[in-house]
């Protein structure tokens, strides 16, 4: 058994674990001597697998090559990162997606991501038009997480406009969706697909409410809810796109949401970082999640989440690496308490009531896996009965953890520990992370960098 173990809110001595690798479900937790099949990990402390509710794997590609802005340009920001990352996109061959995929999500895997949601948009071919197979891009992403080991919710996005009532642009000619129904067939297509796959299912994602036309958020989220899958959808990322729903729409983004009967418990809110306290109370009578990604949110200079006043109103918030520009769950966590912190000047602001104290590690490390796989409609993000077993054991002599006790782990782990900590990692009771070390880590590197020098071969 682990030296410690993580269930129910906290770290426990003397806990055994056993899964049954034929279903990849966990089959006992509980005290006593180690039964047959328990895992055996002296030395480390075992947590759920993190959940990682919103990713864009091929963006993987442009990380620290968007940290500079030409000397005339007064600033950069959001609109003109995506127009570096529109150039990296119109580059890419269906093995190249497959490759970059693959390279990161091993790369999740070694921090101890379990599951993923890829909210996956490239589409067309390079000129725009659909492949002979339209589902050739998702294909080749899902093959990347099948190598990987990963599990994954492939997340089919709709990409129809390029602003409200405005036409998309050349660059955006890889994300489009021609039509509804269209688009609704492929999903379908993908759903069989994915069900073809170990460790895979589908949602839907409707790109924005800058990227889809009003009249289709309904059938939208008919589909997601006659099948019961995640609806996740970027919203109020940016001012501009709450004050352009005003101005088209006559109301903010969430309410817009609301009005079209979208918010349930379905539902994911990415970014949503742009809400009135009206548009938080509206969420919260929904059961929707708010996923955050607050290292791609510092990186594009987007704003600050209300996480506080989103957990104070009951409304569950989820993480994501979204851009990637790191891939580390304890990073995005830590952010969610600490740009409050900063904000208001305080310490300690989101807790967890402990054995009498206010704690800020329980909740942090419940946003990295339960929230997750609440946001993505998994049996995932706890260790219990029933549960997959996606599981991770931290290293307990790793330097960044040394002094640590049952009592503290929660808050060192989510607060101030390495993610090198993460030692071994298995998803449906694979062991997919062994010693810190993937199976494919040089293969799918050298793949990765074949692609970068030549995309990137002019600059
Ligand atoms: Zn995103």
């Amino acid at each position: 058994m682990p030296d410690l173990t993580y269930r129910d809110g906290a770290f426990h001595e003397g806990l055994a674990l056993a899964y049954d690798a034929g279903t990849g479900t966990i089959t006992h937790v509980g005290a006593g001597a180690a039964t047959d099949g328990a895992v055996r990990l002296p030395g480390r402390a075992l947590i759920p697998g993190f959940v990682n509710a919103h990713s864009h794997a091929f963006q993987r590609l442009i990380r620290g090559r968007t940290q500079w802005r030409p000397p005339d340009a007064t600033a950069a920001d959001f609109w003109s990162w995506r127009e570096a990352m529109y150039a990296a996109a119109l580059e890419l061959s269906p093995d190249d997606v497959e490759h970059v995929s693959r390279f990161c999500f091993v790369e999740m895997l070694q921090a101890g991501i379990t599951a993923v949601g890829e909210f996956h948009y490239l589409h067309n071919d390079r000129d725009g038009a659909r492949y002979a197979d339209p589902l050739e891009l998702s294909r080749r992403v899902l093959a990347a997480a099948r190598d990987a080991g990963i599990r994954i919710r492939l997340l089919h996005v709709c990409y129809a406009t390029g602003g409200i009532r405005q036409p998309l642009s050349p660059e955006q000619r890889r994300f489009t969706t021609a039509d509804l129904d269209t688009f609704l067939a492929d999903a379908d297509a993908l759903a069989a697909a994915a069900a073809a796959e170990p460790r895979a299912g589908v949602g839907l994602a409707p790109h924005s409410i800058r990227a889809v036309p009003r009249d289709w958020l309904v059938p939208l989220h008919e589909w997601a809810a006659a099948r019961d899958v995640p609806l996740h959808m970027h919203v109020s990322e940016q001012s501009a796109e709450v004050s352009a729903s005003v101005e088209k729409y006559g109301m903010r983004p969430v309410e817009l949401l609301r009005e079209e009967g979208l918010l349930d418990e379905r539902f994911t809110a990415v970014h949503a970082t742009h809400l009135t306290n009206f548009e938080v109370r509206l969420l919260a009578g929904t059961g929707a999640t708010v996923c955050a990604c607050p290292a791609t949110e510092r990186d594009l200079g987007d704003g600050f989440l209300r996480a506080a006043d989103l957990v104070e109103a009951g409304v569950a918030i989820a993480l994501g690496t979204d851009s990637q520009t790191v891939i580390d769950m304890l990073e995005e966590a830590r952010l969610v308490e600490y740009h409050e912190r900063l904000q208001r000047m305080r310490r300690v602001v989101i807790t967890d009531a402990v054995a009498g104290r206010l704690h800020a590690g329980p909740p942090l490390l419940r946003m990295a896996t339960a929230a997750g796989a609440r946001s993505l409609r998994l049996s995932a993000g706890s260790l219990e009965p029933g549960a997959v077993a996606d599981m991770v054991a931290i290293d307990l002599g790793h330097p960044s953890l040394a002094g640590c006790s049952a009592g503290t782990l929660a808050d060192a782990l989510m607060l101030t520990a390495a993610s090198a900590a993460v030692r071994d990692v298995w998803v449906g009771g694979r062991a997919v992370i062994a010693d810190g070390t993937h199976t494919l880590q040089e293969a799918a590197t050298r793949d990765f960098e074949r692609v970068a020098r030549r995309v990137f071969a002019n600059s």
